[in-house]
């Protein structure tokens, strides 16, 4: 739950404004990761997690001719490993060197449930979890699965 940081009643998650004293509440405060350095930490983990990918490949395949949907071992892979390390650090390994977190919508550290929400837009729906946020929720820069899972990027 979550309360205003000026009077402390109780709201909801994703309200811009306290519903009872009015207070804007602190989302847009938070200095939002680039859409550029996203992408960076995003190579990075891809390239990472494509190497160990490489060496399961031959005993794991999923035929993926679905558009807009990958299920091969590289985004299985990536999915647990976004979930997990998002989920329990707040960073990938590509996010640490690009000195950015996934946070919620109040700057805090997100827990696991939230991380693997947010992981499966990233691993397995890329092209649309980003053009519809890029269209939807382009003011706090998420991807679909970010403002389904109520997170944000931000720079450390
Ligand atoms: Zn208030």
């Amino acid at each position: 739950m979550v309360y205003c940081k000026s009077c402390g009643k109780e709201m909801g998650e994703d309200a811009e404004f306290c519903p009872g004293c009015g207070a804007r509440q602190n989302v847009h405060e938070l200095e939002l990761a680039t859409w550029g350095e996203r992408f960076l930490a995003f190579i990075i983990d891809a390239i990472l997690v494509g190497m160990v990918a490489g060496i399961i490949r031959p005993v794991y395949w999923w035929p993926h001719h679905t558009p807009f949907i990958d299920l091969g071992v590289n985004n299985v892979l990536l999915f647990l490993y976004w979930a997990y390390l998002e989920g329990t650090q707040g960073q990938s390994l590509g996010k640490k060197v690009m000195r950015i977190r996934v946070v919620d919508l109040r700057g805090g550290a997100i827990d696991m449930s939230r991380s693997l929400y947010q992981a499966v837009g990233k691993a397995f729906l890329l092209p649309l979890d980003v053009i519809i946020g890029l269209l939807m929720y382009g003011d706090r820069q998420q991807r679909l699965f970010n403002y389904l899972s109520g997170t944000v990027v931000v720079k450390e």
